[in-house]
């Protein structure tokens, strides 16, 4: 029997789905939200993940469903449930990932370690969490950022008044999230993959290096991390996939603190950026897991494949033409490293493709994937 995943949002987590699904005999069928969308290839249909009836009638025809993004609404995720439809992951550890300030008391709960937090409705409440924290903090939208939109460093109390005004006209919530301004050495990302039978495996963890809020380099094993950092980071990402119940991929974003602390920030339930370079660096890639995850079948190892691999993404592209254009240059002078194009417009900020290069020496690595990917922008 050929199984029929269905994946809402046709983005190009979906897009890096569609090589695995192939390589697996699985069916493949995406729900995009417009003609031209990086897994169009996959497209079985176009569709707003926001209607109900949409989404409903899209999961009669596949047999399990699973997510691109973590925004399709709590209560047409219940729905689905309701009628019986393989939800991965489901709405309950969904939640987590769709509210900042939910997720934030739930690892509090969970006895996880989080930077310092409170919820804030206006600006008398900040004045007090700022006057608690030498005067900075970071004040977040609970629903709907990405790639740091929706996240101010903020240093008075009315840095955030445009934000409060706007909670007052939204029923989901009344609250924003304000945090310690954490004093990070680095961004490093665990990675796990979770079956709804409760099996799970962790990749290597991995140094994120962000610029502007966007994901700019991931280098893969974190350097230094051999030991207690990677074991810390193993066991805080496995306790939030148990804790939670998440099924599929599970993305931990942590900070580790200047005084050795690992803190957690984010979580993505979903293929996420920080695991792109598992494609060509690892036994099994996030995508290829994810559809076994979403499957319940036995997961793949996670062990890399060289000593260190980089991934470099393409940010905006080239000024003119295509990434495609810029082939025979880039090809001619990097033929080992592997070069990812989401068949996406260029366009300023936007990330329309990413490379991975691999080796023995870090050094070299670096420069192979940074200069590859400066082929592709300008
Ligand atoms: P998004 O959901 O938009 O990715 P994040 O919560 O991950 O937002 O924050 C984006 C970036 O902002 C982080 O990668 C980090 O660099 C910075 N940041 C977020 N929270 C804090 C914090 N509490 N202290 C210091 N920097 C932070």
């Amino acid at each position: 029997m050929t199984t029929i995943v269905g994946v809402i949002g046709g983005g190009q987590l979906a897009r890096m789905m569609i090589p695995a699904a192939v390589n697996l005999g699985i069916d493949l069928r995406v729900l995009a939200e417009s003609e031209g969308m990086a897994a169009g290839l996959a497209a079985a249909g176009v569709g707003d993940y926001r209607d109900a009836d949409t989404v409903l009638a899209f999961a009669e025809t596949v047999d399990v469903i699973t997510f691109d993004h973590e925004h399709v609404p709590q209560e047409i995720l219940r729905a689905l449930v309701n009628r019986g439809v393989r939800v991965h992951p489901g709405p309950d550890a969904l939640l987590y990932a769709q509210d900042k300030l939910l997720m934030r008391q739930k690892l509090t709960d969970l006895g996880l370690p989080v930077p310092d937090w409170a919820a804030v409705s206006n600006s008398g409440e900040l004045a007090a969490f700022l006057a608690e924290h030498d005067g900075r903090a970071v004040v977040k939208t609970p629903r709907g950022g990405y790639d740091g939109k929706g996240v101010r460093v903020v240093s008075g109390e009315h840095d955030v008044d445009d934000w409060f005004e706007a909670l007052a006209g939204d029923d989901r919530g009344s609250a924003l999230l304000v945090e310690e301004l954490v004093d990070f050495r680095r961004e490093l990302a665990q990675l796990v993959a979770r079956r709804p039978s409760g099996e799970i495996v962790a990749w290597p963890l991995v140094e994120t290096v962000q610029r502007g809020g966007v994901c700019a380099e991931v280098i893969a094993p974190a350097p230094g991390s051999a030991g207690r950092v990677a074991d810390v980071a193993a066991d805080i990402a496995m306790a939030v996939a148990e804790g939670i119940g998440v099924t599929g991929v599970l993305a931990v974003e942590l900070f580790e603190t200047t005084d050795e602390r690992l803190l957690v920030n984010e979580l993505a339930m979903r293929p996420h950026n920080s695991g792109h370079w598992s494609i060509d660096g690892s036994t099994t890639s996030q995508f290829e897991q994810h559809l076994r995850a979403v499957l319940d079948l036995p997961l793949g190892a996670t062990g890399a494949r060289e000593l260190w691999s980089v991934m470099v993404n393409v940010l905006g592209g080239p000024a003119e033409g295509s990434m495609a254009d810029r082939y025979p240059a880039a090809f001619d002078a990097h033929p080992t490293v592997k070069v990812h194009n989401y068949g996406k417009d260029p366009r300023p900020g936007r990330k329309i493709g990413h490379v991975t290069a691999g080796g023995d020496e870090l050094e070299t690595v670096v420069y192979e994937a940074r200069a590859t990917a400066a082929f592709f922008q300008d």
